[in-house]
C-alpha cells in the first residue's frame, strides 16, 4: 500500500513517515500544495494524508482541486484541534477523515487503516490466533468468544503481536511498533504493557524470550 504525506512541517512529515513505513507501508513525503496535487493526481497512491497548513496552495484548494478533477484518492486531512469545526465545514465531504494535531500516531494509524480496508473483505481486518481475536475495524478483541476490553495501547501492542505469530519481537521493536517516535529507548513501558495484556488475553499466551524480548505463542 502506497501513501502520500503532504506535511510541510519536518518533525511531523518524518513522524509519520517514519510510523507507516514501519507498518509496511510505502511512504512518499511532499511539502507544499502544488506538490501534493501532482503527485495525488499521478494515481500511484492508495492514499493520501494532507495538512491544511501547506505553502504554495492550501489543503483545502488542494482537496477541492483534485475532487474537481474527479480524483477519488482516499484523503485524510490533518488539521490544527482549535480549528476542527472550520475544516469539517470547509470539506464538505471531499475528505474522507480528519486527524486533529497534535495526534498519537496510533490514532491516526487506524484511521489509515479503517480507509484502506473499507475497501477490501472483512477477512482482511481480523487477526486471528488460536482462540484470540481482534477486529482491526471495530477494535474489539475477543478471547475464545468473549470481547475483552483494550485500551488503544494494548490493542495496538495485541496487533503487533498477532502480525507475527510465533515469531520473538525485541522491546525495540514495540516501542517503534506501537509507541512511536517519542520514547526512551530505556523506558520499561513494553514489560508493562506487556504484563496488562497477559492479565487480559491470558498469561501463558505471550512467552518472554530472555535476552530478546517476547513471542506470541498459539495455545493449544
Ligand atoms: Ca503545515
Amino acid at each position: 500500500m502506497r501513501i502520500l504525506i503532504a506535511e510541510d512541517e519536518p518533525r511531523i512529515a518524518a513522524f509519520v513517515e517514519k510510523g507507516l513505513s514501519a507498518n509496511g507501508f510505502a511512504v512518499t513525503v511532499v511539502g507544499d500544495g502544488h506538490s501534493a496535487y501532482d503527485y495525488a493526481l499521478t494515481g500511484g497512491f492508495d492514499l493520501m494524508v494532507l495538512d491544511i497548513g501547506l505553502p504554495g496552495v492550501d489543503g483545502f484548494t488542494v482537496l477541492r482541486k483534485l475532487r474537481a478533477d474527479r480524483c477519488t484518492i482516499p484523503v485524510i486531512v490533518l488539521t490544527a484541534r482549535d480549528s476542527v469545526q472550520d475544516t469539517v465545514a470547509s470539506l464538505e465531504g471531499g475528505a474522507d477523515d480528519y486527524m486533529p494535531k497534535p495526534f498519537r500516531f496510533e490514532e491516526l494509524l487506524a484511521r489509515v487503516r479503517l480507509r484502506l480496508a473499507s475497501d477490501r473483505s472483512a477477512e482482511l481486518t481480523v487477526l486471528t490466533c488460536g482462540g484470540l481475536q481482534l477486529d482491526l475495524r471495530t477494535r474489539r478483541a475477543q478471547v475464545g468468544g468473549r470481547t475483552v476490553d483494550l485500551s488503544a495501547r494494548e490493542f495496538a501492542l495485541a496487533e503487533t503481536f498477532l502480525r507475527h505469530p510465533g515469531q520473538v519481537l525485541s522491546r525495540e521493536q514495540l516501542l517503534s511498533h506501537v509507541w512511536g517516535y517519542d520514547f526512551d529507548p530505556g523506558s520499561n513501558v513494553v514489560d508493562v504493557y506487556v504484563r496488562y495484556l497477559r492479565r487480559k488475553l491470558g498469561a501463558d499466551r505471550i512467552a518472554t524470550v530472555r535476552g530478546m524480548g517476547y513471542r506470541l505463542d498459539e495455545l493449544p
